[in-house]
């Protein structure tokens, strides 16, 4: 058996832009970590393998990957190339969504070390074993090779957002202040639950107004994202609305001073139709800088929603959108098609959606379904458009109505459905 590498000098992020907000997180973490301050770290935007050479050259290296699922061919072909460039004595760590649900495909690609569940606290802990010849295989999430049963997410600890940065301040590379972790939920399409528990987890509005007072004085931040898995859930369990808490964070981000506009409840974040009411919508509407509230809705038929153990209805969704538009935003409306049990009728039903929404001034974010491993939906055949439905939704694309990258997912979700464990 090969020997791993110790005594880690180095560690080289990929950057990729399918997994920016992950890396600026974890960067964020390993900065925070003063068992890490000898660590060299860079995420380079660019030349990413020339990097990785060179400072393979100069001491020992690791590059670390955060993989989406949808992404996996192009990570496998990278790690190929560095392992043809570094050969066997460059340390491979994957992480991310894929990681975690099916992290022996990372392994047979060629990592070393795989982390399963939340990163911040396991890879840095990975990273300290490295860096003093310690046995990396005693850290709790990490799996190698020689691992014989893997953990699953939910056997592992959570960790607290207040404990880490949002971002890396200090290298500048930077993301949406994530707010909100873990959804109760349990749509069956989603693999949020199974990847971030059910457990919701909030940072405090005092830790999210220290960093980006940081981010103001240290980078010249003028603008920020939150980041949710449902907006209006902040400041509770996830299940009910805590209206007071959720103003308590607008109010006390909007008035930092030199933070210009705050962005929450569009795009990355969206929010639950059954959290909408008049009342939250008119209060954040005060505060936050989009003119856009990214609402879930996912299918016009309750019959797919039922399925999809979505937990709200088709009116519901419409009764939000109305709402939404009677508050000023334009609702921009989340919507999947091809999803497991969907019939002809239910898939006419959320295209005639998708027209009535473009009439009342909404539009539309498209996707098709894929089978996302971790997701309970996971072994399900892939989502196919039929030729009708594709010319529908791609003159609903020219009309500018639908966004989204709906015509990509069809191949990624067969791509998903030919790796399916059977
Ligand atoms: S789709 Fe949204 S509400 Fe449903 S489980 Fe996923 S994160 Fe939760």
């Amino acid at each position: 058996m090969r020997v791993q590498c110790l005594s880690l000098t180095s560690l080289v992020f990929r950057a990729h832009p399918t997994s920016r907000y992950s890396v600026a997180a974890l960067l964020g973490a390993i900065q925070s970590d003063s068992r890490l301050s000898e660590l060299i770290l860079k995420a380079p935007l660019r030349n990413f393998e020339s990097v990785v050479r060179n400072h393979f050259k100069a001491g020992r290296t690791a590059a670390a990957f955060s993989v989406m699922s949808t992404h996996q061919a192009r990570v496998q072909e990278e790690v190929r190339r560095l392992r043809e460039i570094c050969g066997e004595d460059l340390i491979l760590i994957a992480g991310g969504p894929h990681a975690s649900a099916r992290p022996k495909d990372l392994l047979d690609c060629g990592f070393d070390y795989v982390i399963i569940g939340e990163g911040e606290q396991s890879l840095n802990d990975l990273l300290v074993k490295l860096m003093n010849d310690a046995d990396p295989e005693r850290v709790q999430g990490v799996v190698s090779k020689r691992t014989t049963e893997y953990p699953l997410p939910r056997s592992l600890p959570r960790i607290l957002l207040d404990d880490y940065p949002p971002f890396a301040l200090d290298m500048n590379v930077v993301g949406p202040v994530e707010v909100t972790r873990g959804c109760p939920y349990a749509c069956k399409f989603c693999s949020t639950p199974f990847l971030t528990g059910g457990r919701v987890r909030h940072r405090s509005t005092k830790t999210v107004v220290h960093w980006l007072k940081r981010a103001v004085e240290e980078r010249g931040f003028m603008r920020t994202w939150f980041l949710s898995p449902n907006a209006l859930c902040y400041g509770g369990k996830g299940r009910t609305l805590e209206v007071e808490k959720l103003e308590g964070l607008l109010s006390a981000s909007t008035a930092i001073e030199g933070l210009e506009e705050v962005f929450f409840g569009s795009f990355p974040s969206e929010v639950r139709p059954d959290f909408v009411t008049k009342t939250v919508l008119e209060m954040i509407r005060q505060y936050v800088a989009n003119d856009s509230l990214q609402i879930g809705m996912q299918a016009g038929s309750d019959h797919v929603l039922e399925l999809s153990n979505r937990g709200h209805s088709v009116e519901e969704g419409m009764n939000a959108v109305r709402l939404a538009l009677d508050s000023g935003f334009i609702p921009h409306v989340d919507m999947i098609f091809g999803l497991p049990g969907e019939r002809d009728s239910d898939l006419r039903a959320s295209l005639d959606l998708c027209h009535s929404l473009d009439e009342m001034g909404a539009s539309v974010h498209g996707h098709v379904f894929m089978p996302l491993p971790g997701s309970a939906f996971e072994n399900m055949p892939a989502g196919v458009l039929n030729q009708e439905t594709r010319k529908e939704l791609g003159e609903m694309s020219r009309r500018g109505v639908l966004t989204g990258s709906w015509s990509n997912q069809e191949k990624l979700a067969r791509d998903l459905e030919s790796k399916q464990e059977r």
